[in-house]
């Protein structure tokens, strides 16, 4: 029983600790058209640049993460010009 409860909340505490450390950073998003966007991880703001801050949310950001999005734009487009 004793165990248990010790289980519990070290499976607590690291569940705060990875919530604690999730940083903020840049989704890199390179359009099929419009070109490269940075949209922050934490407030959405979208920017043509990845500031070291967030201009929208003053957030300090870490990093930078690629989400390509070009397929989905490039699947719309397949299908804006399927039915002709
Ligand atoms: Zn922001």
């Amino acid at each position: 029983m004793d165990l248990m409860n010790a289980g519990i909340t070290l499976i607590a505490t690291i569940r705060k600790r990875k919530t604690r450390m999730r940083k903020p950073y840049w989704i890199e998003k390179e359009h099929l058209f419009d070109g490269t966007e940075y949209v922050c991880s934490r407030c959405g703001a979208r920017f043509e640049e990845p500031w070291e801050e967030c201009p929208a949310c003053g957030v300090r950001m870490k990093k930078i993460k690629y989400d390509p999005v070009c397929v989905d734009e490039a699947e719309m487009l397949d299908i804006l010009l399927g039915d002709e």
